[in-house]
């Protein structure tokens, strides 16, 4: 986009979705990069089903710095503060917000205690300080986690079934093929290893930074994944759109 197009795009009802990812091991198998290739596919299934319901959404470039300390000892693992997190979100808000988008949406799928903490807390602080509504859709907190599968249900989720079908589906060229093929089952609940206060993917029983089925993933299962995660940002968006409506009567 060009600014006289982003001047364009912005207005009452206009929403801009943030896809924020991380920069986090994944597996033996996945680039660090994962959580953003995920986030930037949510965010644009998610804009595709807006479009259609001729609600424009733009989607923004992805963060792709935020905070990982599960993985931080992994190398290649960049980890932000917590607070560093939601001082840029919030900032970038600001931005939206001065240029008239009147909703920010934001697409993760980053599952990082620290990570989730820091975006609800920017969530909090733009419609306190900003009043700009949010859309943040928290993929582990009904009614969201209910419906993206059986590995992810189960907290083994990391580098998994689920995660690779999705690089499978859009970055096929990224996966090592020949690795993952190999790599045994980690039906380690990292979700439950969180519960328990653990505080790193060692610690919660994966010492390759992965959990899950890796070797189960296919890029049919990514793409409908892709989709699930889509119709979940939409909700989560129709559902503050409409709020906002009912506030304006
Ligand atoms: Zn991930």
């Amino acid at each position: 986009m060009t600014w006289e197009e982003a001047r364009a795009a912005a207005g009452p009802r206009s929403v801009a979705i943030l896809p924020v990812g991380a920069i986090e091991a994944h597996g033996p198998h996945l680039p660090l990069e994962t959580d953003v290739i995920i986030a930037q596919a949510m965010a644009r299934a998610g804009a595709e089903r807006l479009a259609a319901r001729g609600v424009s959404a733009t989607v923004l470039p992805a963060l792709p710095f935020t905070t990982a300390r599960f993985a931080q000892n992994f190398a290649g693992t960049l980890s932000l503060r917590p607070a560093t997190a939601t001082a840029i979100v919030v900032d970038l808000a600001a931005g939206l917000g001065r240029h008239g988008f009147a909703l920010l949406a934001i697409a993760n799928a980053h599952l990082d205690p620290g990570h989730l903490a820091s975006l609800e807390a920017a969530a909090g602080d733009i419609r306190r300080e900003l009043g700009l509504p949010v859309a943040f859709p928290n993929l582990t907190l009904k009614p969201w986690a209910t419906r993206l599968g059986e590995e992810f249900r189960s907290g083994a989720c990391h580098a998994g079934q689920f995660e690779t079908s999705i690089v499978l589906a859009e970055r096929p060229e990224l996966v090592r093929e020949s690795i993952r093929a190999t790599l045994p089952p980690n039906p380690a609940s990292l979700s439950r290893a969180i519960r328990n206060g653990k505080q790193s993917f060692e610690d919660a029983g994966g010492d390759q930074a992965y959990f899950g089925y890796p070797s189960q993933a296919t890029a049919a299962e990514g793409r409908a994944t892709i989709e699930a995660l889509g119709a979940i940002l939409d909700e989560a968006i129709q559902a503050e759109l409409g709020a906002m409506a009912d506030q304006a009567r």
